[in-house]
């Protein structure tokens, strides 16, 4: 697997500080299951913030930072296997032939696959440290699109599988892709395999015209 988009620096620093949400910290965990360049950059990150703590005089911690290091643990992504957590909930979406569920979603369920538009499916992921997230699998078929849309802040998308363009580039299994409301963009999967993405959104789709709009309002994309 050749990885040519990854992650900037930005989002990894991000990561290693636990100021992600557990959505977002899932898509780039994803990314790292594939990617050993950005597994590599992240541990040049946390040694660089680990010699900067070293550098820095101490000082006393409230009486809280204790526990709410705890909640940002429990906040991380994945299995969690401590005695007492009530067991992950159910995979419901099965993946194509050849493609293995990533390491780091294997503690999570999800939903069905549903029907997302012509060629279209989609499975919402659930994430137990965000129940309220929004973190989906798409899968589009061979050839087909995405209706043309931009964002309404970020959207991540981590290719599990497949491929599209988009305009900007073409993004390749084990690829990652970060957008905002700048980009406007009508991802077309290649034409000789179905596309499978892991994807983040932080708020809706703004699609363009009224029935693609009428469309992710109905489905909650
Ligand atoms: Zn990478």
């Amino acid at each position: 697997m050749t990885i040519h988009h990854h992650p900037d620096d930005d989002l990894l620093v991000d990561l290693a500080a636990g100021a992600l949400g557990a959505g977002r910290a899932l898509v780039l965990t994803v990314h790292l299951d594939h990617c050993s360049h950005c597994r590599e950059r992240l541990h040049a990150l946390q040694a660089l913030g680990g010699a900067l703590l070293e550098d820095t005089e101490p000082m006393a911690l409230d009486a809280g930072a204790w526990v709410r290091t705890l909640e940002r643990i429990d906040a991380l992504p994945g299995q969690d296997v401590r005695p007492g957590r009530r067991p992950a909930a159910a995979w419901r979406a099965p993946l194509p032939d050849g493609l293995e569920l990533p390491a780091s979603l294997r503690g999570c369920g999800s939903t069905p696959w549903r029907w997302g538009g012509p060629g279209v499916k989609f499975s919402r992921v659930q994430v137990a440290a965000e129940p309220d997230g929004s973190v989906f699998l798409l899968r589009i078929g061979a050839g087909r699109s995405l209706p043309r849309h931009s964002h309404g802040e970020v959207e991540f998308t981590q290719v599990l599988c497949g491929g599209f363009a988009d305009g900007r580039a073409s993004f390749e299994p084990g690829d990652f892709d970060a957008a905002d409301d700048s980009v406007l963009h009508q991802p077309v999967v290649g034409p000789d395999r179905e596309c499978v993405c892991l994807a983040y959104l932080s708020a809706p789709l703004r699609f363009e015209g009224k029935l693609a709009s009428l469309m992710g309002g109905l489905i909650g994309l």
